[in-house]
């Protein structure tokens, strides 16, 4: 064999897959076909919250009077895309070499090119063919489209589009109220765009806690965006979105559409038949060691469709990686943390209030609004909550719902709580630092104690 590992995909699932199989002293090839860093480095994670922080920074400056700052004229406050553009492809560009640096440093030989299955352990990179008794497919995913006419003269942006304009458009409708939608629907909205959302489901954000949706669409509303829900679109037109609404068809006139209806597992060009690799629904089949159904190929990250977060690749890397070394290690979906980068930010891990109730029956409910604590009011962020769920009899975390300021950094806490399957009462003997916004994580925790203190 050339190799000990192959891995295909050199994104947060599968360079971190490399890098560590190296550590433990495999001979680790990995193979990209387009750009180191993957999806989250050049065209997802990263790059949406660079231009996140510029709205957030242009909001803090219009708020600067309250602090008492003089001498910025308000009024003219803006947003330069063309600045943005530049900082966002530094920031990547910088991100990009210190992970093939790291693939260096680590002795991880880097091949660009498609890698093909010739068979279970022979790959073919171009004209090459390289063998391993392991190959960890780690091959992302691609953005999904709706299956609806579409008029060619309306421009239908990806995200990976959206996040290189370099022109305010005036009006978009957003098709998808996930959180690439509501993410980049948030950014457009603050850079001056008039936007709608049309999004299938009965609320925006299916997955987050429904109680902290309906607060976001709220917020939403209040920043003029416009909302329509239970909606589904039928076309696309030269000068507008169509769709049906409780059996009426409606249109929203625009110039341009951002389709955000998320994203598929990729497996083009991979020849997974030559190895025998199962895939349904699109997508790699896996089990909690991250095997597929051959022996010795394992597949991580956005291509087996778990669960199609950054981290969630990384970690499944590191299963993989593991159980190929013989040490039998398995995933836990289950308390895997997620994040909305608008502001207030949002950050959830476990089961929603509505997924507890329906498996426990009874359950307890600790919440502290934002309001009550002091570091939000330094801040001047005061919108939001804190809630963790636990059950009734141990109160043992079940999930935890934060959208309040630093929620993005704070959920960290509930996830090692929960890994240690800690109990609010144990939460509420830990010392939080005064005056932090984490104080609110321990009110949650005594108000799920029946005691809260501050509210
Ligand atoms: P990818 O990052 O997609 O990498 C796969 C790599 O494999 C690609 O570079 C591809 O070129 C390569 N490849 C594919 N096939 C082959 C082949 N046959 N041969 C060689 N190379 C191949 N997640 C978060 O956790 N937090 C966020 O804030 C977040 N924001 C996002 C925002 C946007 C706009 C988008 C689109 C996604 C976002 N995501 C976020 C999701 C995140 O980007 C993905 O979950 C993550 O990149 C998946 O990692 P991966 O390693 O599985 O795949």
């Amino acid at each position: 064999m050339d190799f000990d590992i192959i891995v295909i995909g050199a994104g947060p699932g599968g360079y971190v897959a490399a890098i560590k199989a190296a550590q433990l002293g495999k001979k680790v090839c990995i193979v990209e076909k387009k750009h180191v860093g993957g999806t989250c480095l050049n065209v997802g994670c990263i790059p949406t919250k660079v231009l996140l922080k510029s709205v957030e920074t242009r909001n803090e400056v219009a708020q600067s009077g309250k602090f008492g700052i003089t001498g910025i004229d308000i009024g003219g406050l803006d947003i330069e895309l063309s600045v943005l553009q530049e900082r966002k492809s530094s920031i990547i560009k910088q991100l990009v070499q210190g992970v093939e640096g790291l693939l260096k440093k680590n002795k991880v030989i880097l091949k660009s090119g498609n890698a093909e299955f010739i068979d279970k352990k022979t790959l073919k990179v171009g004209d090459e063919k390289i063998t391993a008794d392991s190959i960890i497919i780690a091959a992302g995913s691609e953005t999904k489209s709706l299956p609806v006419a579409v008029d060619n003269s309306m421009p239908v942006y990806t995200s990976t589009e959206v996040l290189g304009l370099k022109k305010k458009p005036s009006k978009m409708v957003v098709i998808g109220g996930g959180v690439i939608g509501i993410e980049l629907a948030y950014f457009l909205n603050n850079i001056g765009t008039d936007v709608s959302i049309v999004e299938f489901m009965d609320r925006i954000l299916p997955p987050v806690d429904a109680e902290i949706a309906g607060m976001v669409e709220k917020q939403f509303t209040e920043m003029g965006i416009d909302i329509h829900t239970g909606a589904k679109v039928t076309k696309i037109e030269k000068d507008g979105v169509v769709f049906e609404n409780e059996g009426m068809e409606q249109k929203i006139k625009c110039g341009a559409v951002l389709m955000a209806v998320g994203r598929a597992p990729y497996t083009d060009g991979l020849n997974l038949d030559a190895a025998g690799v199962a895939v349904e629904r699109g997508a790699v089949v896996t089990d909690m060691t991250m095997s597929t159904n051959v022996k010795g190929i394992y597949a991580i990250g956005d291509v087996n469709g778990k669960s199609m977060l950054a981290h969630t690749a990384s970690m499944e890397g590191l299963v993989a990686v593991n159980n190929i070394c013989g040490k039998y290690t398995k995933m836990d979906y289950g308390k895997v943390p997620s994040a909305i980068y608008i502001n207030p930010e949002i950050a959830s891990i476990g089961l929603t209030e509505d997924q507890a109730k329906e498996k426990y029956g009874d359950i307890k409910v600790g919440r502290f609004p934002m309001i009550g604590n002091g570091k939000a009011l330094i801040e001047g962020e005061t919108r939001g909550l804190v809630k963790i769920i636990t059950d009734k009899s141990h109160l043992e975390i079940l999930g935890a719902h934060l959208y309040c300021i630093r929620a993005t950094d704070m959920i960290s806490e509930i996830s090692v709580a929960m890994n240690l399957e800690c109990t609010a009462n144990e939460l509420v003997k830990m010392i939080h630092p005064h005056p932090t916004i984490s104080e609110a994580i321990h009110e949650a925790a005594h108000a799920a104690e029946d005691r809260p203190i501050h509210f």
